[in-house]
């Protein structure tokens, strides 16, 4: 089952005391505490909520600057993950073989092995989205219910709300990791 005293669990406590505070078991509001979370990623709704954080990444991802843009795919794999709902489950492997190849070697590989799916993608279908095949290397992927809550959230990426840059490469590779480890943790056959 969902551990929720993961949300406060993150590589950065400095910047999530403010939430994990929030949603702490002294807090009055306790009782109010399903209602404020996101119902994806299992992070507080408040203050700033999923969709508009991803909403800003995007705008960060979209400038192509670093750290950001590079990232770019990695962190829409992660936030997905984390919000499976909003896109079709036949999306997920792919998103899932991406943070493996990440994990075990870096942007780099990332960005290779995109490269060449997208060459080869070319000449078979128009230049599609790479496929999970695009990624070798990674476990199949758990068909499981997606978790629903998750060692590292966008909230925690997201620092104060404007992704600062000087952990962001840290804390995507603390987001991919845990989200891996929530999707793994979660055997198929539930019952
Ligand atoms: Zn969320």
């Amino acid at each position: 089952m969902p551990r929720l005293t993961q949300l406060t669990m993150t590589e950065a406590p400095e910047k999530s005391r403010a939430r994990g505070d929030r949603i702490g078991a002294a807090d009055p509001q306790c009782d109010d505490e399903r209602v404020q979370r996101c119902p994806g990623c299992g992070a507080p709704a408040l203050p700033i909520p999923c969709d508009e954080l991803f909403e800003r990444l995007l705008a960060l991802d979209h400038s192509r600057q670093a750290p950001w843009g590079p990232l770019h795919g990695v962190a829409v794999a992660c936030f997905l993950l984390q919000h499976p709902s909003r896109e079709p489950v036949s999306a997920r492997p792919v998103r899932w073989a991406l943070l493996h190849a990440f994990l075990r070697g870096g942007q780099a590989e990332v960005a290779a092995l995109t490269q060449r799916a997208r060459r080869l993608n070319s000449h078979r279908s128009g230049g599609q989205s790479p496929r999970v095949d695009a990624f070798p290397g990674a476990p199949a992927f758990p068909d499981s219910e997606p978790p629903t809550t998750f060692g590292t959230t966008i909230a925690d990426v997201a620092g104060d709300g404007d992704f600062p840059a000087e952990h962001y490469a840290d804390s995507v590779r603390t987001w991919a990791a845990d989200t891996i480890e929530a999707w793994q943790a979660r055997p198929g056959d539930q019952g």
